[in-house]
């Protein structure tokens, strides 16, 4: 008698639970239109998430802290913990902070770093997130390449060579510097690379043009050097740093150097959003 009297709401209850399924089934497998591409606004450091045509999903960086969390609490959907990749540029405290605590609460399917030792409590704290996870490590450096499929691919274009377990004075300068392809669209990312390394790279003739550069090391003026910049021949400058940073970044000289190119800071617009389909680009 029981079921019988609340059979109505049992069924409208499993007719309701069915539809949210399946509208997550179709969410889930409805391939995107668009390369997306999210400069997360987590203060004074680097996040940027990157989802492809076929929902594959890529943090670089993590920020300086727990504020990468609500970020990607935006971009991605709320039933959703698994991160395909998440590369760390360079072990400094506003890359890989934030990353320790993505690395707690996701699932994360492969970590892609340059495997450099550093002595700090957050470095190791990152290590063993890994291994107690059991998470693939890919060591990147120059020729590795991450393919996302559809004809969307990130190269490796720095460092030179693999840095596996070397103990490093200069980290800044040990990030690495990748491209995002997708057709004609070509997304320059440079961590905290100084002026010595794009010099490296210049001299050693890697194709840096892109559309859009990642500008190194939150706008530093030890960064982003003229001869670069003409290098890389871009007609957009993303610029990820903290509102009134203690650092004074961006420097005005290297936002004098970037001013035939259209600007965007995360500390004025807070999350920068670009869309591509390998031609035209979208900002949000
Ligand atoms: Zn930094």
């Amino acid at each position: 008698m029981l079921i019988r009297k609340y059979q109505g709401k049992i069924l409208l209850g499993l007719l309701v639970i069915t539809i949210v399924v399946w509208i997550f089934v179709f969410q889930e497998s409805t391939p995107n239109k668009f390369l997306e591409i999210n400069f997360l606004d987590v203060g004074q450091g680097d996040a940027i998430f990157i989802e492809s045509l076929n929902k594959q999903q890529m943090l670089i960086d993590g920020g300086p802290d727990a504020s990468i969390l609500e970020k990607l609490g935006r971009v991605m959907n709320f039933y959703d913990h698994y991160i395909d990749i998440v590369l760390l540029t360079h072990p400094e405290q506003d890359h890989i902070n934030g990353l320790i605590e993505v690395l707690k609460r996701y699932n994360v399917g492969e970590i892609v770093f340059t495997g450099t030792i550093r002595d700090t409590a957050q470095y190791q704290e990152f290590i063993n997130l890994i291994k107690n996870k059991n998470i693939p490590i890919k060591i990147a450096y120059q020729g590795e390449k991450i393919d996302f499929g559809d004809g969307i691919n990130l190269n490796i274009l720095y460092p030179f060579e693999n840095l596996k377990n070397q103990k490093l004075s200069d980290n800044n300068n040990s990030s690495i510097v990748s491209k995002l392809v997708y057709k004609n669209f070509e997304l320059l990312l440079t961590g905290d690379i100084e002026k010595s390394v794009e010099n490296k790279l210049i001299k050693e003739k890697v194709n840096l043009t892109a559309d859009v550069i990642k500008i190194a090391h939150h706008g530093s003026k030890t960064s982003t050097s003229e001869a670069f910049l003409k290098a890389v021949n871009a007609i957009m400058a993303v610029i990820e740093v903290g509102k009134d940073n203690k650092y004074g970044h961006p420097h005005q000289e290297v936002l004098d150097r970037l001013k035939n190119l259209i600007v965007l800071q995360t500390g004025i617009e807070g999350n920068i959003q670009l869309l591509t389909d390998g031609e035209r680009i979208i900002k949000k």
